[in-house]
């Protein structure tokens, strides 16, 4: 398991780690469930340097080149599999274009060069795994909203301004219709303060549901993956499942 998350501006209320502490989240509890079903799981730390021009012009935003995040997942992937360890499961939480097509153009060049290698990427931007997440998450307005905040409340309430965030104002402005009227920065797609959605309606009990349904995603994906590409020597496929 590989989580990738962001150094990436999270409104006034929450952490710049959160799409990290998401991606681990998700991680962890895909883990859980393929560990229940006897996969010997591994979990790697995050990848937490990402692209993040969205948010770049905010303070605390860590932008790196897209190449780079390529090419540490190809490397990652490349490592494991001389290893043995032939699935590389992506748990990524952070959503900015640039760094979803960073990370399709990893799983695309290990699918042409690596016949070894698995990388079994759910990308939550499709709409296929999208509809499983709140509605709030498939408007587009999701970023450091509702689904975030909710997330953060569960798994990391220390870091949460909780003052803050409750007296946010809704920003129902999609990220989704602006990215498709090719706008490139928060600001541009009406996020000023670098937030969307519906923060201050964030609760720890939605966030421990959503997480429960990323790490359900991340299972499937792997079973999906492993049952279609993949035989263990020693088991056949239903026995894997
Ligand atoms: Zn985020």
């Amino acid at each position: 398991m590989l989580p990738t998350g962001a150094i990436e501006a999270h409104g006034p209320h929450l952490p710049l780690g959160t799409d990290v502490i998401i991606a681990e989240a998700m991680a962890r509890a895909g883990a859980d469930r393929l560990a229940a079903r006897g996969f010997h799981v591994l979990l790697l730390p995050a990848l937490t340097m990402a692209p993040a021009p969205f948010a770049a012009a905010f303070a605390g935003t860590v932008d790196t080149p897209a190449a780079a995040t390529t090419l540490t997942v190809i490397g990652v992937v490349r490592s494991l599999a001389a290893h043995g360890i032939s699935v590389t499961a992506i748990a990524n939480a952070h959503h900015d274009p640039a760094h979803v097509e960073a990370l399709r153009r990893a799983v695309t060049d290990v699918a042409a060069s690596d016949a070894n290698a698995i990388v079994v990427f759910p990308d939550l931007t499709r709409r296929r795994f999208a509809e499983r997440l709140s509605s709030e998450f498939r408007s587009g307005a999701c970023h450091a909203g509702r689904y975030e905040g909710s997330i953060v409340l569960a798994e990391r309430p220390d870091l949460v301004r909780t003052d803050v965030m409750a007296g946010l104002a809704p920003n129902p402005q999609s990220l989704v219709e602006a990215i498709r009227s090719q706008q490139t920065t928060f600001v541009a797609a009406g996020g000023p303060e670098a937030y969307f959605g519906f923060p201050a309606e964030a609760t720890a009990d939605e966030g421990r549901a959503i997480v429960e349904t990323l790490g359900a995603i991340l299972e499937e994906a792997v079973v999906e993956a492993m049952a279609s590409t993949w035989r263990p020597a020693s088991a056949g496929p239903s026995e894997t499942r």
